[in-house]
């Protein structure tokens, strides 16, 4: 029944925030007509009931009519209630076969037919701009696509943030090796690794589907990120690394992060997957971004100007996809109406992009929105009091202005009771520490932060 809900919920909040929000929750006690859901932390405990509370409560007395109740709780580590539950959606198809997970293809042909890698033709190491923050994977990747399977190169490990080019250079890669010759390559995210999966065990072929894995030459993974909380398929992905490895192939994983910051997954895993080279994508600067806009305009055959490419550089700097985004609508523009592109086209052309890049948050609301979730008030920002249930609020308060204002130590120190620089310095490495070394209230600061942006 729990799953019956989870597939519901899914369909009507759609895979994303089902997946951010949803497989958090795992199943506590039921006492009498009263049903426990535990979350990990507060932060999601106050989210999931505030924004899907009273959808639970229906659904649960829908397919359980005896429930009418349900309470929402955070689990206490040790908690016997609360296993880490794998509520993936991997599990459900697996254990109890009569529901179906929409996105899992339902016949086989797909698995049985070759693993055909589709490569994004756009994708190659020509059309990638080359800068300080992508040099080192870029080379890597380079290496990698020369010389398969050498010593040290294998596994190559690559991550970083959003659009910052891990799946181009893995594309490349593959485009490098198929050109190069009789070489098989299968690339693929990690989420369509798993409905392959998944699908094979429902159509009985996991053993064409672990054979065909392990024919590949270079077998590449996009987004292993996906993987976290995904037990089976992580099993799965485990033993073909291991199998494919050993017999000389070369793997390629991308990830959001490195493997040591990667929890999650299976340690054995991680250790694995951090003994190849690992290269870090870094954000990029100005210069890569004036580059890349640079090489962009010049294969659009549309002119330009050298201010505009600035203004974009400096206004667009989350991701070279929005970056890229951005060019192409201005591109598509001068071309549709035949009119040059000028700083003043650019401003209306892009304004709402301009615009939601434009969004900063104050130290004043994240004051009161970090105040509202560790429940104190909104003085104590301000207040001198030093209880650890105060000051731990307003050291991350800090910490996320840090992060999400352009404002510098001291002017930050003094929208906090005019502190000094120096506590505001301690309270952001404090707070970063205490990140590292809990993932609880890591993942609570991360969320904040995320409120905040959004
Ligand atoms: P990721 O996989 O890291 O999220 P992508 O590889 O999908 O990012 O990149 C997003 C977009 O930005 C793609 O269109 C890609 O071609 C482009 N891109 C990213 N980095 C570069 C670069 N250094 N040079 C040229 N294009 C880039
Ligand atoms: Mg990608």
């Amino acid at each position: 029944s729990w799953l019956q809900i989870c597939s519901r919920l899914k369909g009507e909040v759609g895979e994303v925030e089902y997946r951010t929000w949803l497989t958090k929750i795992a199943l506590g006690p039921v006492d009498g007509d009263e049903i426990t859901l535990l979350l990990p932390t507060r932060f999601l405990r106050d989210w999931v009931r505030s924004q899907y509370g009273d959808r639970l409560s229906e659904l649960w007395n829908q397919v359980l009519p005896a429930i009418r109740r349900v309470e929402l709780q955070v689990a206490r580590p040790g908690d016997p209630a609360a296993p880490p539950l794998a509520l993936a959606t991997e599990d459900a198809p697996v254990a109890a076969p009569s529901i179906e997970v929409e996105e899992a293809p339902r016949s086989a042909p797909e698995v049985r037919s070759d693993l055909v890698t589709t490569l994004d033709t756009r994708f190659t190491f020509d059309t990638f701009v080359v800068g300080k923050p992508n040099e080192f994977a870029y080379a890597c990747a380079r290496r990698v696509a020369e010389k398969p399977s050498s010593v040290g190169f294998n596994p190559l490990f690559l991550y970083g943030g959003v659009g910052l080019g891990k799946t181009h250079l893995m594309h490349a890669i593959g485009a490098e090796l198929v050109q190069s010759g009789n070489v098989s390559v299968a690339y693929m995210s990690a989420e369509k690794f798993m409905y392959r999966f998944i699908a094979a065990i429902r159509s009985q072929s996991t053993m064409e589907f672990k054979e065909q894995l392990r024919s590949v030459d270079v077998l590449m993974i996009d987004d292993l990120q996906f993987l976290i909380g995904k037990d089976n398929t992580q099993e799965e992905f485990f033993h073909t690394f291991n199998a494919l490895v050993d017999a000389g192939r070369q793997i390629v994983v991308s990830a959001d992060k490195s493997p040591s910051d990667l929890s999650g997954l299976e340690d054995r895993l991680r250790t694995r997957l951090g003994c190849g080279m690992v290269a870090d994508i870094h954000a990029t600067t100005f210069e890569l971004r004036i580059s890349i806009l640079e090489s962009k305009a010049a294969a659009s055959g549309v002119v330009v100007p050298g201010k505009v490419l600035e203004f974009l550089a400096h206004k667009i700097t989350s991701n070279v996809r929005e970056l890229e985004g951005a060019l192409n609508r201005l591109i598509a523009h001068a071309n549709l109406f035949g009119r040059p592109v000028t700083l003043e086209a650019t401003q209306d052309v892009l304004h709402d992009i301009l615009k939601a890049h434009d969004r900063r948050v104050t130290i004043e609301e994240i004051q009161k929105r970090v105040a509202e979730h560790w429940n104190i008030r909104l003085t104590d920002m301000s207040s001198a009091r030093r209880a650890r249930a105060v000051a731990r609020p307003r050291q991350v308060a800090m910490y996320l202005a840090k992060q999400l204002t352009s404002r510098s130590l001291p002017e930050i120190g003094r929208k906090f009771g005019n502190r000094d620089h120096t506590t505001v310095m301690h309270a952001v490495s404090r707070v970063a520490e205490l990140m590292e070394r809990d993932p609880a209230f890591a993942e609570d600061v991360e969320l904040m932060r995320r409120m905040l942006e959004s």
